[in-house]
Order: structure tokens, then C-alpha cells, then sequence
């Protein structure tokens, strides 16, 4: 433990995801010694992220207007809507440069563990979306482990009495892994190889 503020920042450091109390601590002390660090800088920038970036009104993605980038983009496809858990997902896919459609972006995944149920995740306005018969296509592209593999089971069966084409990214995803990491010829050929989910 160490005197008051120097703490405080090694704590606040360990209360970030991934960050555990080592990393935590190295950080605080890269700041606090490396002279050429930005500090001001560093701080302004987490004010103004949290005034600027909001979360787009139409599918949850990350944006600093009222609609993202994507929903803006009217060369795409408005039939076909992809599912992802974080916006990351969605970076991620658009490297990949195979799909043209819009995203919906939930917010995470149903975890019972970590008391994440379907009420918590931003499916109600996915509903709304699908409402007016416009989309004909929902790819489910949630994170190949249990969570997303229990949020895909759910979405399905909640979607399949709609009478939309559901389908899955296909397999070769590393299983357990966080769709992020996957490279993008893989994921590339998941979404060429997508298949039909059937009730
Ligand atoms: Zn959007």
C-alpha cells in the first residue's frame, strides 16, 4: 500500500476490466514518472469522450451523433441486419469488408452468472427494428463462447416465429475466444459461410 493519492490512482487504475493490481500499479507509476507524459492531455480527452460519444438511437453502436456511421450510409443494405455483442464487434466485421448491411449492437451477452438477462440487452428495439417487414435477413454474430452461444439460442427462438431468415456465422472461430480476436480472413469466411438456423 502506498501513501494516500498514489493509492487512490493505483486503485482506480485496478478498477478497469483487465487491469489487475500489478498492471494497475505500473501504470500509476508510469505516470507519475515518465516526465513527457500528456497528462492534461489524457484527461481532457476522458472529459470530452464522455460528453461526445453517445450511442446511436437506431442499433446501440458507438457514435458522436444522434445516428453512427453506419446507419448514416445509405449505399447499404437495409434488408440484412447483423447482431454483435460490443461495438468492437462491429470494428472488427467491418475489416473483414464482407458484409453491407446494417449492425445491432446489444450491449452484451445473457450471463446468468454475471445477472445479464435478455432484459438487460438492447433487444427490444431490435424488435421495433424488424416491426415493418424491411429486413428479410438477422445474422447472428455474437461471441463464439457460452454467453453468446446462450444469447444466439435465445435471439433465434424469439426471431424464428417472424418468419426472417436467421443465420449464424459459420464455425472455424476459435470457440471460447471473443469474436474481436479472430483474424479477419476468418471471420471473413465465417460470414461467407454463414448458415440457416432452423426452429
Ligand atoms: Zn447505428
Amino acid at each position: 500500500m502506498y501513501e494516500g493519492i498514489v493509492q487512490d490512482l493505483i486503485d482506480e487504475f485496478g478498477r478497469l476490466p483487465g487491469i489487475g493490481p500489478k498492471s494497475a500499479q505500473r501504470i500509476a507509476f508510469h505516470i507519475l514518472q515518465t516526465e513527457s507524459f500528456d497528462v492534461s492531455k489524457l484527461a481532457e480527452l476522458l472529459t470530452v469522450v464522455r460528453e461526445k460519444v453517445k450511442f446511436c438511437e437506431i442499433c446501440g453502436n458507438i457514435s458522436e451523433q444522434n445516428l453512427c456511421s453506419v446507419c448514416r450510409d445509405p449505399r447499404r443494405n437495409p434488408a440484412l441486419i447483423c447482431v454483435v455483442e460490443e461495438p468492437k464487434d462491429v470494428v472488427a466485421i467491418e475489416r473483414t469488408r464482407e458484409f453491407r448491411g446494417f449492425y445491432h449492437v446489444l450491449g452484451g451477452a445473457i450471463s446468468p452468472i454475471d445477472g445479464v438477462g435478455p432484459d438487460d440487452l438492447n433487444i427490444r428495439r431490435l424488435m421495433q427494428r424488424l416491426a415493418d417487414g424491411t429486413v428479410t435477413e438477422v445474422i447472428i454474430a455474437t461471441d463464439p463462447n457460452l454467453e453468446g452461444e446462450a444469447t444466439a439460442t435465445y435471439l433465434s427462438r424469439l426471431l424464428l416465429p417472424m418468419g426472417i431468415r436467421i443465420t449464424r456465422l459459420a464455425s472455424g472461430l476459435p470457440v471460447g475466444g471473443d469474436l474481436e480476436y479472430a483474424d479477419e480472413v476468418t471471420l471473413g469466411r465465417a460470414f461467407e459461410g454463414r448458415t440457416v438456423v432452423s426452429g
